[in-house]
């Protein structure tokens, strides 16, 4: 095996063998282990036999759809999912996410989008929770749900307790695309009535309190599906205190 003994091992789902064949190629000379399947039940059966640290799931394939493989995969994985889907197809996008998928990428796309898009939902596993003190540190900033209190070092963002637990939802699905029913569901609960567009306001009120306070953090908007919190490598150098531990 290339690559030292951390390598992260990624899964290809992809009935086009071109395709199949460059992603593995592409993916292996940036160091990643790579496994491949030309159809979902062979998927499913790579899954079962080895550890796989992200799938990257086409989701138009023959006999099983890629919507029953992620399915499938969920019942007992939380490997991240990146579904590659045809252009224009935010629908198949919210009912991949519905299915359990963690983010997507469009026919025909860059090696270096999808890397990006890899490196992001590889990051999340990486968010870390300190149990003892319900805290949650992603980027600069921990998070505190017995508190309440988000702090980047020593500033208090000074948060709601619904942008609290926004920001909270956010960092525990980092890198993953949230569809506003989803944060909506997460966030507000089931039983609220209210629309989307709620949503979108705290958004945006959250985001310009982490544009003040932890630059490193993103809130991106995914046109036409939702949302998605990323951290940026560039501003990670920066000494942000707390990073001790
Ligand atoms: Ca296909």
């Amino acid at each position: 095996m290339p690559g030292g003994t951390d390598e992260a091992t990624i899964l290809i789902v992809e009935d086009e063998e071109n395709i199949r064949f460059s992603l593995a190629a592409g993916l292996k000379r940036e160091g990643y282990g790579v496994l491949t399947a030309a159809q979902g039940e062979e998927a499913l059966e790579l899954l079962g036999q080895h550890p796989v640290d992200l799938v990257l799931l086409d989701l138009m394939l023959p006999n099983m759809s890629g919507f029953d493989v992620c399915r499938l995969v969920r019942r007992d994985s939380q490997v991240p999912i990146i579904m590659v889907t045809a252009r224009d197809a935010e629908t198949d996008v919210i009912v991949g996410l519905e299915m359990g998928a963690d983010d997507y990428v469009t026919k025909p796309f860059s090696l270096n989008v999808l890397l990006a898009r890899i490196r992001a939902n590889m990051r999340r596993t990486a968010v870390q929770q300190d149990p003892e003190h319900e805290a949650v540190q992603v980027g600069s900033v921990r998070l505190d749900s017995e508190s309440y209190r988000a702090m980047a070092g020593t500033v208090s963002l000074d948060l709601t307790p619904r942008l609290f637990h926004l920001l909270l939802f956010m960092a525990q699905q980092l890198g993953k695309v949230c569809s506003r029913d989803q944060i909506l569901n997460a966030v507000w609960g089931y039983d609220y009535v209210g629309e989307t567009r709620t949503v979108d306001v705290h958004i945006h009120w959250l985001r310009e309190k982490i544009q003040e306070h932890a630059p490193d953090l993103r809130l991106e908007t995914v046109r036409g599906v939702g949302y998605r919190l990323v951290v940026h490598e560039c501003s990670r150098g920066q000494p942000t205190g707390g990073e001790q531990e």
